[in-house]
Parts: structure tokens; C-alpha cells; sequence
């Protein structure tokens, strides 16, 4: 292909698929001034799980600024990031990207984008574990972790199941870990928590619909 014509057609998709709001969007929903980033690469360069993402923090910035929203909201970067806050602490703009991340997420999700299921199903199933006990139960939130995968598309359940179930016995035997939950005390207010989050949720997609 001709160079020109790589760029014509390129500049061609930027203009059908940018959305110039995005970034505003992101800023105002994250808190981050997102504007403000000049592509130095500081967070690239400590985020300790960018190699698993296919787009480099900084880039997700990129995009995001360039009001590439489907790129940015379909892309695995977004469920990749641990919430470290190295790249805070990185920045010299001070740009957090966990808070980005947060918004993003919860963004791809209302608007259809598909989760990445291995790791979306670890989120749903610590957040389970939280209102059903008040805090992390491992042996039961990892059973429903792999019980979700199992009944996805791709699952990885059978991937280190051996060495997982290794793991476990050795961390039970030892008593690193309780075959029985604890409640604790206050699980009612952790539960009121949750049910506050989802009225608020559902009030903001009423309001989108209606705005
Ligand atoms: S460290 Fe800050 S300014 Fe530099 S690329 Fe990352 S977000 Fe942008
Ligand atoms: S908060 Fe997310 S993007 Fe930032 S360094 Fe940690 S994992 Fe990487």
C-alpha cells in the first residue's frame, strides 16, 4: 500500500471513530485531570503489570485524549490494572491511573464491552465474598472464582488447578487459611454499603437515559 494512502485511510477512522467528549467524560468521572498528561512514559515505565496489557498506560492516555473511546473501553489494560497508584506517585502531572482504570471499568461494563472474563470474575467473586461474610473468605470466594470461570467461554479453570489445590491443602494444613468463615461484626453496615452503591448506580443510568 501506498504511504499516502495508509494515512488517508487512517485519518479517516480517527475522524468516524473519535469521540472529543471522552476525555472530559473520563476527567469528571475519575477525577483526573487526564488533559494534563504529555505522553513522558513515567507510569509505562513502573506499572508492574503493563506487560500484560495491549496498550501501555501511558498510550490508554493517549487514546483517551484523541477521544478513541472503543479502543480505549475495549482494550484489556483496563482490567489489568492492580490499583497500585505507582504511577501516582510517578506522574509529574500527579495523574492517578487506578481512579482512570475504576471509571473505565465501570464505563466498558454499562456500555456492553466484554469484561476480561478471568479476571472480572476474580472482582465479582472478592465482592461476593465481602457482603456475604464482611471480609475476603478465600477457600470459599476462590471456589466461586472458579466455579464462574468454569461456566464461561474460555475458562481457565483447569489452568494450575493442580498446583492451586496444592497450594490450598499446604495453606489449610498450616492454618494460613479457615476451611470455615467468619462473620464479623458490622456486616449489616458493610451490607448497607453495597446496597447504597447500587441505588446510586441505578440512579446515574436512569439519569444518563433520561439526559
Ligand atoms: S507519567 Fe503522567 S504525564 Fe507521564 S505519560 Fe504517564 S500519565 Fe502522562
Ligand atoms: S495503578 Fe494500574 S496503571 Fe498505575 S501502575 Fe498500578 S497497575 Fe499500573
Amino acid at each position: 500500500m501506498a504511504p499516502g494512502n495508509g494515512l488517508v485511510s487512517h485519518a479517516a477512522a480517527l475522524t468516524v471513530a473519535s469521540d472529543l467528549s471522552f476525555v472530559e467524560v473520563v476527567r469528571e468521572s475519575s477525577g483526573q485531570d487526564v488533559r494534563t498528561c504529555y505522553y513522558c512514559q513515567k507510569c509505562t515505565a513502573g506499572c508492574p503489570t503493563a506487560f500484560v496489557m495491549d496498550r501501555k498506560p501511558a498510550q490508554l492516555l493517549r487514546l483517551i485524549q484523541l477521544g478513541e473511546r472503543e479502543r480505549v473501553l475495549g482494550s484489556t489494560t483496563v482490567w489489568m490494572c492492580i490499583g497500585c497508584e505507582t504511577c501516582g506517585t510517578r506522574c509529574p502531572n500527579e495523574i492517578r491511573l487506578a481512579p482512570v482504570m475504576d471509571a473505565l471499568r465501570q464505563m466498558a461494563l454499562d456500555e456492553g464491552y466484554p469484561p476480561e472474563t478471568a479476571v472480572y470474575s476474580l472482582h465479582r467473586s472478592f465482592l461476593d465474598s465481602i457482603r456475604r461474610w464482611g471480609r475476603m473468605h478465600e477457600v470459599s470466594m476462590l471456589a466461586e472464582f472458579k466455579t464462574r470461570e468454569l461456566l464461561t467461554e474460555h475458562p481457565v479453570f483447569f489452568r494450575g488447578l493442580l498446583s492451586d489445590v496444592k497450594l490450598g491443602a499446604d495453606l489449610l494444613l498450616s492454618g494460613k487459611l479457615s476451611l470455615l468463615p467468619d462473620r464479623i461484626q458490622g456486616l449489616e453496615e458493610i451490607r448497607a454499603l453495597f446496597e447504597e452503591a447500587a441505588v446510586a448506580s441505578s440512579s446515574e443510568t436512569e439519569s444518563e437515559e433520561r439526559g
